[in-house]
């Protein structure tokens, strides 16, 4: 079935400079930033008059039913002493959150007449866009780091994708920047350094989380969002929602979690665009020593806060957590710490409303 294109699409935005730019694929986000030496995405743009709820930029997409995932609100002892809601993203079609990504990436790709498109993952956006392109009949072509688990490498490849493997993370994205002017292949996730994030067009799904936390919440909106983050495709989609939604100033405060401080210290006063020293084995979704700006501005614009959290730590709640029957990825666990932390520290209290974003299962081992 055809993809439609949203007739209130009407180009892209800068987050950065604003600057506006018509409707195309924008691999590097906005020129004018790049061309500045501080690169930043971009998000799509609509004309007023949509039918009520976030706007999409293709209707009738490619799917698999991904979303409407289930806001459990029973988790007592997810975070001992505060009752935590958790969205649980490991409900979508291959397990995580990246399914909304995909949906919308794999949708503009078919729309725009591409062949495949190509990506740099190390696990669950992999598994999530190969299932997506096997089901447009699109080529999907990944790169991981060579650390990456066989059994994820033989699960993209058993889904139909072509996996290219490298020492290092930024050989992937040299590898993904050679597809930068193709015709036949888009690439969706980040190859700039410093990064900007991933497709602005696949980012607009997350923004469907907002709009089920709210529906589920019969319009109360939390009082805190809780986003595991790398570059911040999640967090600031989920802003990006709750901002159309809303309203820029009713914005839930998002607390980012991240492996090692890089918003912690741009919060704290750092260069947004600098390099962060710091590993993570734990949580290889959320690693990186660059933030992309969306990062940043998802936290300052919902005048939120950031969590980093430790990886022996996360290991051991991980443990206690499946045996409690929450099988979350350290990388999705690595939220309920930092609730824990912010809890020590006093930026929440017993009563703050708080939905963590659960982001993946645990079951593909990662
Ligand atoms: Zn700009």
């Amino acid at each position: 079935m055809p993809t439609v294109q949203n007739p209130r699409l009407t180009g892209l935005v800068c987050i950065r400079c604003g600057r506006r730019y018509e409707i195309a694929d924008h691999s590097t986000g906005c020129p004018a930033c790049l061309a500045e030496g501080t690169p930043a995405n971009l998000e799509c743009a609509y004309a007023p008059g949509g039918p009520g709820g976030v706007e999409q930029p293709y209707l009738r997409p490619v799917t698999l039913g991904e979303g409407g995932t289930p806001l459990l609100t029973d988790v007592t002892g997810a975070v001992p002493g505060l009752d935590v809601t958790l969205k649980w993203e490991g409900a979508n079609p291959t397990g995580s959150h990246k399914d909304r990504f995909s949906a919308v990436a794999v949708s503009r790709a078919v729309h725009a007449g591409y062949q495949g498109i190509a990506a740099a993952s190390s696990g669950n956006a992999g598994v999530s866009l190969a299932t997506y392109c096997g089901r447009a009949g699109l080529r999907c072509e990944i790169a991981v780091t060579d650390d990456t688990p066989g059994q994820v490498v033989d699960l993209m490849r058993d889904l139909g994708a072509e996996v290219v493997s490298f020492p290092h993370s930024e050989q992937r994205w040299e590898h993904i920047a050679g597809y930068r002017d193709s015709t036949t292949m888009l690439p969706v996730t980040n190859f700039v350094v410093p990064p900007v994030g991933s497709s602005p067009f696949g980012i607009e799904g997350y923004k469907l989380v907002a709009e089920e936390i709210l529906t589920d919440r019969s319009g109360a909106a939390p009082e805190w969002v809780v986003v595991p983050a790398s570059r911040g495709d999640l967090a600031w989609g989920v802003y990006l929602g709750f901002r159309e939604l809303l309203g820029a100033g009713a914005v839930p405060r998002i607390l980012l979690v991240e492996p090692f401080p890089r918003v912690v210290s741009v919060l704290a006063g750092a260069d947004p665009y600098a390099t962060f020293p710091g590993t993570t084995r734990a949580m290889p979704s959320l690693g990186g020593n660059q933030l992309a700006l969306q990062a940043v501005e998802a936290v300052r614009r919902s005048r939120g806060h950031a969590e980093a959290v430790d990886d022996e730590r996360v290991l051991a709640e991980t443990r206690r957590l499946w045996r409690a029957g929450l099988p979350l990825e350290p990388s999705s666990a690595a939220g309920l710490v930092a609730v824990s932390q912010a809890l020590a520290a006093g930026t929440m209290t017993a009563d703050s409303d708080v939905v963590v974003l659960a982001t993946a299962h645990g079951l593909k081992g990662m």
